[in-house]
């Protein structure tokens, strides 16, 4: 079922990713305290269970399966015309960076999902582009606060601050229902290698503060976008030898790294931080809420408000959450018993997606 490409099957898929014990908890003298069904995606943490799509790591599949199962179809769809958003949610050190391929700054650490997007993209790619002509398009912001910040500012020197007097980066809705980002940077790819450079430059670039529970914790969004434009000529008639018609699809992918899930109290910093904690649940809420209103099939049928509208994040994946456009959150859980409570709420939320 996950290879077919039609969007009509399920729009949200969740799956939950459990990293091993690192070095930290190891030392700490952690314990496992997450369960899995075996040969079930099945979760279990104290007295709760969970059922999700899949479930990888621990005892659940390799997570060698993730990308076939979770983004290659979403790939696929690009191909197709369909929009597509792949989250990575979960409290910070969960793993969320990890799974993306967005950390290092090195994308040739190949093994997360941005990275082998990449790679099947222009391998797809290089078999079509006899017949079809592409361009490809990338970009790579941030919010943080409600503020998107652009990551690819080539006149940033490499700091994440937007540019004073720089006009803010802007979302818009054309009038068919399009979401754009005005005043952001839109590379234009053409190559693997290039695509691969803007994915290290902004992963570089990143915004990271420092908090009690991870340095390289993040308090914002990453959103790497992919857009795939396709120009093919199809024969129309075959009567009329000759005739041809110019086809133009667009869809693009968003990729993204989502803010630490955890709660402001422990992060157990001062105002600014907590301020920053309140505006990134204000995003993490509005996709929760999106999301679980999109999964809600009596809902949508009966045309139910989704509340896209109450966060920037959730504003712009709009056009790529829900409707014709296929979605999947990964959630990311730690298996050490000291972080059981954020992992069951992890575990909650991304029940609530289901
Ligand atoms: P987050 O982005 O959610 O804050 P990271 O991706 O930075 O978390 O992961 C935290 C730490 O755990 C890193 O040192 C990372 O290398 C390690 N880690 C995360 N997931 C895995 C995994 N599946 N296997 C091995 N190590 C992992
Ligand atoms: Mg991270």
């Amino acid at each position: 079922m996950e290879s077919t490409t039609s969007p009509d099957d399920c729009s949200v898929k969740v799956a939950v990713h459990i990293r091993p014990l690192i070095g930290d908890e190891r030392l700490q003298g952690c314990k496992d305290c997450v369960t899995v069904v075996p040969g079930k995606p099945q979760v279990q943490i104290g007295s709760h269970s969970f059922t999700f799509d899949h479930v990888y790591g621990s005892s659940g599949s390799p997570s060698t399966d993730m990308y076939e199962q979770c983004a290659a179809p979403l790939v696929d769809g690009l191909f197709q015309g369909y929009n597509a958003t792949v989250l990575a949610y979960g409290q910070t050190g969960s793993g969320k960076t990890y799974t993306m391929g967005t950390g290092s700054g090195d994308s040739s650490q190949t093994g997360g999902i941005v990275p082998q997007v990449m790679n099947s993209l222009f391998t797809k790619i290089e078999t079509l582009k006899d017949h079809i002509e592409f361009q490809i398009h990338v970009s790579f912001i941030e919010i943080h606060k409600e503020e998107v910040q652009d990551l690819l500012d080539p006149t940033s020197n490499g700091k994440v601050a937007n540019v004073p007097g720089k006009p803010p980066i802007q979302i818009r809705e054309t009038s068919n229902g399009v979401i754009t980002l005005a005043g952001s940077t839109e590379v234009s790819v053409s190559t693997l290698k290039e695509m691969a450079a803007c994915l290290d430059q902004g992963s570089i670039s990143r915004a990271t503060g420092s908090t009690n529970m991870n340095n390289q914790s993040s308090r914002s969004h990453a959103i790497f976008t992919i857009t795939v434009e396709q120009m093919r000529k199809i024969n129309t008639d075959s009567t009329d030898n000759g005739s041809l018609k110019e086809e133009y699809l667009c869809a693009k992918l968003h990729l993204v790294d989502l803010a630490g899930s955890e709660r402001a109290k422990r992060t157990g910093s001062d105002g600014m931080r907590f301020k920053e904690g309140v505006h990134i649940n204000k995003g993490l809420l509005a996709l929760g809420n999106v999301i679980s209103a999109l999964g809600d099939e009596k809902k949508r049928k009966d045309g139910a408000h989704v509340p896209y509208r109450d966060s920037k994040l959730t504003r712009l994946l709009q056009d790529s959450l829900g409707g014709n456009s296929r979605t999947v959150m990964i959630a990311c859980i730690s298996p050490a018993d000291i972080n059981a409570e954020e992992t069951l709420n992890t575990l909650k939320y991304a029940n609530r997606a289901r």
